[in-house]
């Protein structure tokens, strides 16, 4: 069974085809600059050709088209034909307040996502053209959505209800809705397999840190909390997000830059976060390396002169993510384990030390040297004699989309 997942920008479609029976991946790629001009990236696994150039993409059919073209041609391919795919996963990144899981696709699906466009105008449409475009291409194979909100439905009244007039909630789904929802289902789940903590009340705390980034508060398996909102603006600063502030940030930049709402929230999206202090970079790399940091150890360089707006971007990037972590402490009535995963999460030694430096009054200790290296696969960098776990473990959000999609399918 092979299951081909599927993550639709508005102008960007990536694409992993995986053989379920090994849970390895065929090919994967990206379809860049959709309905721009158009560039695809296609890598086989099998030792073919990679394929990587400009070619025509006006819409996200053409894009699935030129997909399906590449996975299946005797150069690039790795399937012989169509039908060697039995089913398609969609990433959808706002279920609203009617999935609580995975859904095959069927025409009530596609409604339900029509109507959660209003919680989530620039990522909903974009999810739907990659649904529609995979229809019309595979009318017979089956569909599903896996929400990156769905994980979160189990966070309580208390912590996802906002102290606005409860109006909003009850006529228009305002409430705390989390994202990255895969990422974090799949790393608790794997901490607690590895720690054999099933059915013991675990208390977990899942820093999913990207170029977007949220932390969750797992109990027993199960999210409890979660830092962004009903957008994922809300929480820890990121890249570019300036993540949680004073909502008042909005009436006073305006009036200081004369802008529309909406042109300050793009202001507080895309140039805002670790970006908007250091004015240079998002990219957790470069701001380390001008910081003094070695890119390998994290460790600084005593004899640097580390760029001041870069450390001053990191030191409030790591202040804030302790501090949310602080706080799940108290949800979760205290911590067993601490995981850090994604993109600076995964690969940055720097500001896990960071973080956990901050948590040393709360019992939190890690191995400088083990810290030091670099992981690929779960790594403890736990210190002897730490009251807390801290696990590096590598996310996997295509492989989640495709098991949920086998699933489904074999229901
Ligand atoms: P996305 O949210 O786009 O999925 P990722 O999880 O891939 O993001 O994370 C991307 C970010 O990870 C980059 O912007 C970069 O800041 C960070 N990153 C990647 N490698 C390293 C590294 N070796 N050291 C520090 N940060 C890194």
């Amino acid at each position: 069974m092979n299951v081909l997942v599927i993550n639709a920008g508005s102008s960007s479609l990536k694409y992993q085809l995986f053989n379920m029976q090994t849970e390895t991946i065929l090919a994967k790629g990206n379809c860049d600059r959709i309905g721009i001009d158009g560039h695809l990236k296609h890598k086989p696994s099998n030792g073919k050709n990679a394929f990587d150039s400009d070619i025509p993409l006006p819409t996200h059919a053409e894009a699935i088209a030129a997909v399906i073209e590449k996975l299946t041609s005797d150069d690039y391919g790795v399937i012989s034909s169509l039908s060697e795919i039995n089913a398609v996963g969609h990433r959808a990144v706002h279920g609203g307040r009617k999935f609580f899981g995975s859904a095959l696709i069927d025409d009530e699906v596609i409604d339900i996502l029509e109507d959660c466009i209003r919680l989530a105008p620039l990522h909903i449409p974009a999810n739907l053209m990659g649904i529609r475009a995979c229809q019309k291409a595979m009318p017979n194979v089956p569909q599903v959505a896996v929400f990156d909100t769905a994980f979160h439905h189990t966070i309580p009244e208390h912590a996802y209800i906002y102290p606005i007039p409860y109006k909003y909630y009850e006529n228009n789904d305002i409430r705390r809705y989390g994202f990255h929802g895969t990422s974090h289902r799949f790393v608790s789940a794997i901490a607690i397999e590895h720690l054999g903590l099933e059915g013991k009340n675990s208390k977990i705390i899942t820093c999913h840190l990207g170029n977007g980034s949220s932390l969750a508060a797992v109990l027993d398996g199960k999210s409890i909390d979660t830092t962004m909102g009903v957008t994922p603006l809300e929480g820890i600063p990121m890249g570019t997000r300036c993540g949680s502030v004073d909502p008042s940030l909005i009436d006073v930049i305006s009036s200081i830059e004369g802008t529309s709402i909406k042109e300050t929230m793009d202001i507080l999206n895309k140039k805002s976060g670790v970006l908007g202090i250091n004015g240079k970079s998002s990219d957790f790399r470069d701001i380390e390396l001008a910081a003094g940091a070695d890119a390998d150890t994290g460790f600084v360089d005593s004899s640097a002169t580390p760029d001041k707006l870069a450390k001053l971007s990191l030191d409030v990037f790591c202040y804030q993510v302790a501090k949310f972590i602080g706080s799940y402490v108290v949800s979760l009535g205290g911590l067993d384990v601490l995981i850090f995963t994604a993109g600076i999460g995964e690969n940055s030694p720097y500001v896990r030390r960071e973080v956990c430096s901050l948590l040393e009054g709360i019992g939190v200790y890690i191995d400088e040297q083990k810290n030091a290296t670099r992981a690929g696969s779960l790594l403890d960098v736990t210190k002897d004699g730490s009251k807390v776990k801290v696990l590096v473990i590598p996310t996997n959000e295509e492989l989640v989309i495709a098991r949920d999609t086998m699933e489904l399918i074999s229901k």
